[in-house]
């Protein structure tokens, strides 16, 4: 039973991808091929998100316990406390160790529906991840993740603040932390200077998103709680009309960042693929991370 923590403990650097749960079978099949292809380039473990209702949330099960029992990679489950009872996270957790699950992302999640509405837990729930993180660790031998944000959480008043509740998590129990996406180094580093001034020296896992896209570039507000960076924007937006020179493009950036963070000593990148592995290996051969191949 490997552990996440052992994974990114090394000497160099590694990298780590995420996944989501499919949606249907032709989004299963996809994601199939992708993991299938990643695998060979031993990614340090393979995470699949937890989705906001029901059937979602049985595929996240379902994809980790196939990832441990069918692949040679170690599976991370995303675990929230949205909609969920205590006794009813008991239950999900029994059910990621009954499947070969030993690595958790304990998040507390968003709202349903509305990411930026008022957080209501559940009668019988859980308020933060803190709590989730004890949850999960009174549980079993699990190692234990937890988010981070670069940019501070959307509904955090500061940035030391949010570096605070940060550092609550690893206190609680966490072993290290996945960074929500970014685009400038130096946004990632500066999270990392503030958990080191509270004392902290658990691993922080800088999120990368391939920018593929003129769409993703758009999203990214949506899904790192920032703005894209002046510098990134004025090489990326001339070119939304031209997909192959914006692709190149955005593979350059997110290539240029990775370098800045290794050069900082940043030895483990966690990669947002979207179920897809074409970008991410592109990143990862032009880090020198495995072969390089020709898209
Ligand atoms: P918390 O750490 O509980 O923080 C929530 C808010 O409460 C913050 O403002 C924080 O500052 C504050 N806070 C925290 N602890 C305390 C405390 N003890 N007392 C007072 N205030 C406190 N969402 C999904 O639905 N599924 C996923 O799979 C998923 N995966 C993610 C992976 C990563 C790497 C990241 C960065 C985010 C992910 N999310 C996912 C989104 C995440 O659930 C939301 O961003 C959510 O709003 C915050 O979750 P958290 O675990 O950081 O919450």
């Amino acid at each position: 039973m490997t552990s996440v923590l052992e994974r990114i403990s090394v000497d160099r650097v590694v990298f780590s991808v995420e996944f989501m749960p499919p949606r249907d079978d032709a989004d299963e099949q996809q994601l199939w091929r992708a993991i299938r292809e990643l695998e060979g380039l031993d990614p340090a473990f393979l995470s699949v998100t937890y989705g906001a209702g029901g059937s979602r949330r049985d595929r996240t099960i379902r994809t980790t316990g196939r990832v441990a029992r069918e692949t040679t990679l170690v599976p991370m489950a995303h675990l929230t406390a949205v909609d969920h009872s205590v006794a009813e996270l008991r239950n999900v957790i029994g059910w990621y160790a009954a499947v070969g699950v030993h690595n958790v992302l304990a998040l507390r999640g968003d709202p349903p529906g509305d990411p930026m509405g008022e957080w209501v837990k559940h009668p019988q729930g859980l308020s933060y991840a803190d709590e989730l993180v004890r949850l999960v660790r009174e549980l079993g031998d699990f190692c234990v993740g937890v988010a981070a944000f670069p940019y501070g959480h959307p509904r955090c008043a500061d940035l030391d603040t949010d570096a605070d509740m940060l550092v609550r998590k690893f206190r609680a129990g966490a072993d290290f932390a996945v960074g929500q996406l970014c685009y400038d180094a130096a946004d990632f580093l500066r999270l990392r200077d503030r958990v080191a001034a509270r004392g902290s020296d658990a691993p922080i896992l800088p999120g990368v998103m391939p920018l593929t896209t003129p769409k993703m570039l758009g999203k990214t507000l949506e899904l790192s709680g920032a703005p894209v960076p002046p510098k990134v924007a004025e090489r990326l937006e001339p070119l939304v009309d031209d997909p192959k020179s914006f692709r190149a493009a955005g593979i350059d950036v997110v290539t240029e960042m990775c370098e800045q963070l290794i050069a900082e000593g940043v030895n483990v990148l966690h990669f947002y693929t979207f179920n897809r592995s074409k970008a991410t290996k592109e990143v990862l051969g032009r880090l020198g991370l495995v072969a390089s191949r020709t898209p």
